[in-house]
């Protein structure tokens, strides 16, 4: 009998998109090789609790292996891809490199400083476990160097948070911060009241979580007011700088003194959309962004496809797809099934998102939902959102032991997870 080499397809990031494209693949008659620079899959819309406190790295994120340990097609490689030759259809890793026959690009994005990356210092952005430990660790320094401070005004600025950008991150950063404030830390510490932390959200448009119905942002900004938050929007920052955050109200110019500054402010898409336009000319958009055809491959490249926060979809309603897990996950399965039934000399029906509504959550238990023709708020789009971040959840003891810590957390108003970690631990001293 002639051996037949399988067809390889390769898929870069084990993010939403690339994970649920090889699981489309898991049975097919295809070799998957899934390379990732990390060895886990990261469910990031759960950061924002890493990076309060309330869960730990483990709870949101899955090593990759043990996902396809029982599917021999599929091989994981924990590889950093740096560059690739299209028409010898091979990728250069940092150790080696690797031949496809089909590649699916899901290189995700990260934060967007438009133009001032030196902000990144002092305004760390929330997208890697790194970013949430060190958010995590300058959160609860603040509130240890505050204790310890003897001049007031120091003690003020330790006690001041500036959340830069109010979409969802960021609501949801500002409510879980106001939480920890006003309830989580009562009665911790013995010089002064974690109440009195002054809390602000800045967002430059007109409201917070512009991409919601106005009815929602209203009542997001409602219940963050309620958390002791101060929302200012209408707001752009013009600088970051020795811990003072400038800031330009129309005409006016206003700043803030604060030890911890967090970004959630703009994105931007992994460098790998460029080196794919290098070497191919296709269109990034603003963001880098790769502009992908209606079957989400490459114009003139049908072997390329590219998905996820990298790609730039346009063909639904001419602005392209929000960067959501929720269309991650829909064009990775779309990939995994066009690839298969390209195989089998079928042309694939052009990809279409289904737009299954938008949640966002404003501290212990109040949220947002946007169900399309149905939005509301309060204490049941808290739970609706509660449970569908866990079904999505990676990985079932993942599942039972989230569903299980957040139960203890809200029950017991506790946060388990305060460990300042890293190897300065004492870098706010009161100077
Ligand atoms: C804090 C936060 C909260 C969010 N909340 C929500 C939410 O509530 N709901 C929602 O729908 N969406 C949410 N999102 C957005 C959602 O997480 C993204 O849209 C989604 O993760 C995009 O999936 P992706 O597969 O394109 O990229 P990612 O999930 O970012 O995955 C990219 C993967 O590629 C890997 N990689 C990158 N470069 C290389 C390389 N050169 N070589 C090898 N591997 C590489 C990375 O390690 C990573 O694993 C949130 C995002 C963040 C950051």
């Amino acid at each position: 009998m002639q051996y037949t080499p399988l067809h390889h397809v390769v898929i870069i990031g084990g993010g939403f998109g690339g994970l649920y494209a090889a699981k489309a693949l898991r049975r097919a008659p295809v070799r998957v090789t899934l390379i990732d620079k990390r060895n886990f899959h990261l469910f990031q819309p759960l950061l924002y609790q890493v990076a309060t406190g309330g869960l730990s790295p483990g709870d949101i994120a899955h090593p990759l292996r043990s996902v396809f340990a029982h599917d021999r097609h599929v091989s994981v490689w924990m590889a950093e891809v740096t560059d690739l030759n299209v028409p010898q259809r091979t990728l250069t890793l940092r150790d080696g490199s690797l031949t496809y026959d089909t590649l699916v690009l899901a290189t995700g994005a990260s934060h967007q400083y438009f133009g001032h990356d030196v902000w990144e210092q002092q305004a760390p952005g929330l997208k890697t476990v790194e970013d949430a430990l060190e958010i995590r660790r300058r959160i609860f320094l603040a509130f240890e160097a505050a204790e310890r401070a003897a001049d007031p005004i120091n003690r003020q600025t330790f006690m001041t948070f500036v959340i830069i950008g109010g979409g969802p991150t960021g609501v949801e950063l500002a409510g879980t911060l106001g939480e920890l404030a006003h309830t989580t830390l009562k009665g911790h510490f013995r010089t002064i009241d974690p109440a009195q932390a002054n809390i602000f959200l800045v967002e430059g448009q007109q409201r917070v979580l512009a991409t919601f119905p106005e009815d929602l942002s209203t009542k997001a900004e409602v219940a963050l007011r309620r958390l002791g938050v101060t929302v200012r929007t209408n707001t752009v920052v013009t600088d970051i700088h020795n811990g003072t955050v400038t800031m330009r109200h129309g005409d006016a110019t206003d700043s803030i003194r604060a030890r911890t500054i967090l970004w959630t402010a703009g994105v931007k898409a992994s460098g790998l959309g460029a080196t794919l336009a290098k070497h191919t000319g296709v269109e990034l958009d603003r963001a880098g962004r790769v502009r992908v055809e209606p079957d989400l491959s490459l114009p003139g490249h049908p072997e390329i496809f590219v998905i996820g926060d990298l790609a730039a979809f346009v063909h639904q309603d001419g602005k392209p797809l929000p960067g959501l897990g929720a269309v991650a996950i829909q064009q990775g399965r779309y990939v995994g099934d066009a690839i298969q039934q390209r195989l089998q000399g079928k042309t694939p029906q052009p990809f279409r998102y289904i737009n299954k509504g938008n949640l966002a959550i404003i501290g212990r238990n109040a949220g947002v939902a946007d169900l399309g023709r149905w939005h509301f708020g309060g204490v049941i789009a808290w739970l609706l959102w509660l449970f569908v971040h866990i079904v999505y959840l990676i990985g079932f003891d993942n599942k039972v032991l989230v569903l299980f810590q957040w139960a203890w957390n809200y029950l017991t108003r506790k946060r388990g997870a305060q460990l300042i970690t890293g190897k300065d631990p004492f870098p706010l001293a009161d100077a």
